[in-house]
């Protein structure tokens, strides 16, 4: 293939487009042992702090940790939950789904509650199992389920793990820095998030939003070395360093992407440049004929799930291609148990790069010869 001069645009919810800016600040080398590079992990764990909304004088730590998200929601488990401890893990799509894989891994006891992935989380069912079951020593739950697009209410469950007086974990992967999390009013204990989703870095890490003295678990509590928050939280304090080799360009790009979310107006800025992405793409998408999956009240403005048309010349694999070779790169493959497909609304794309893609899934559809009729 030949090199051109543009890259595709992802609508795609992390790894997702980046700006010039965040690409050109990995055009360095870092010295991961030396002190200006150790001073700068250390300021980007006290701006996610910032970000967060949560103090370090009131006990709040920010522990990055290699790897994607992924390894960050387990880290919390493999770290925080005690031996005889048991999770409650609130599942409406994959990612809910993958904390049960990872409860598996590390058999931890476990419970699930389950919702169809266009219902959102049930708090009063989890005020009743949290009621029958004093086993339970922790809450799980995913704010934006990535799967749909859903959006799970984070606070109202919290308040059923506080009043039940059990430890929330929240995995706001998808929803950090562009919906404002209130810490204290959901009572969230753990909260993790990583570096190429709503902050608009590229992909190494993720981190983890909590208090010290939760992280600092007894010796012999954690089940995993590379997944203890806590040792990873002393390695911090100790030399300002990570345990093993950190992503030195990941974070280095993961700084100039702060700074321009300081730019934007920070979560407000951001939130508002999705609503609109949103916004622009399901006007287009409803001229097409194309009709959003999840209810309104309960749709987030990260990502948006579309049915698949009811048309026999439809086939996904062949709309994704159609689509990438006209430059936009929807998310391959369908991760939901409905017929949809999904389009990003996160990363450096504007509600004019919204408008091109649904210009070119018009093509595409033309191309197949589908054409459908808009709803009145
Ligand atoms: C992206 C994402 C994750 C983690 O995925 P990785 O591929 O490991 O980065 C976890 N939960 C949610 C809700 C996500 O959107």
């Amino acid at each position: 293939m030949l090199p051109t001069s543009k890259d595709q645009l992802l609508f795609t919810p992390g790894p997702l487009t980046t700006s010039l800016a965040v690409k050109q600040a990995m055009l360095h080398d870092a010295g991961s042992w030396h002190w200006t590079f150790n001073e700068r992990v250390s300021a980007i764990r006290q701006r996610l702090l910032g970000i967060a909304g949560v103090r370090k004088e009131d006990g709040w730590e920010a522990v990055l940790l290699q790897g994607s998200g992924t390894f960050g929601v387990e880290s919390v488990f493999a770290t925080c939950v005690p031996r005889d401890g048991k999770v409650v893990v609130l599942s409406n799509g994959a990612y809910g789904e993958r904390m049960i894989l990872m409860l598996q891994a590390l058999r931890i006891d476990h419970a699930i509650l389950r919702t169809q992935e266009d219902v959102p989380s049930d708090p009063a069912a989890l005020d009743a199992l949290l009621a029958a079951d004093p086993a339970i020593t922790h809450v799980a739950a995913v704010h934006c389920e990535t799967t749909t697009g859903i959006l799970n209410d984070i606070t109202a469950l919290g308040a059923v793990a506080r009043k039940h007086n059990r430890r929330y974990i929240v995995d706001a992967m998808s929803s950090f820095a562009a919906y404002a999390i209130d810490f204290n009013a959901a009572g969230i204990d753990f909260l993790i998030s990583s570096a190429n989703k709503c902050l608009e870095g590229v992909p190494g890490f993720s981190f983890v939003i909590g208090k010290r003295a939760q992280f600092l678990v007894p010796e012999g509590t954690a089940r995993s070395l590379s997944l203890d928050l806590g040792s990873q939280l002393k390695g911090f304090e100790k030399n300002a360093q990570f345990r093993y080799t950190p992503p030195t360009h990941s974070l280095l790009a993961f700084e100039q992407a702060l700074n321009e979310y300081d730019a934007e107006g920070g979560v407000a800025g951001r939130a508002a440049r999705y609503q609109a992405n949103h916004a622009a793409l399901v006007a287009g998408m409803r001229k097409l004929g194309l009709e959003p999956y999840l209810p309104p009240a309960v749709q987030s403005h990260i990502i948006t799930s579309f049915r698949f048309p009811a048309h026999p010349n439809f086939t996904f694999d062949a709309f994704y291609r159609r689509v990438s070779e006209k430059g936009f790169i929807l998310y391959p493959g369908k991760i939901s148990q409905a017929d949809t497909f999904r389009i990003g609304n996160i990363g450096r794309i504007f509600p004019a790069d919204m408008r091109q893609v649904v210009y070119a899934i018009g093509e595409a559809l033309d191309e197949m010869g589908i054409h459908l009729t808009p709803k009145a």
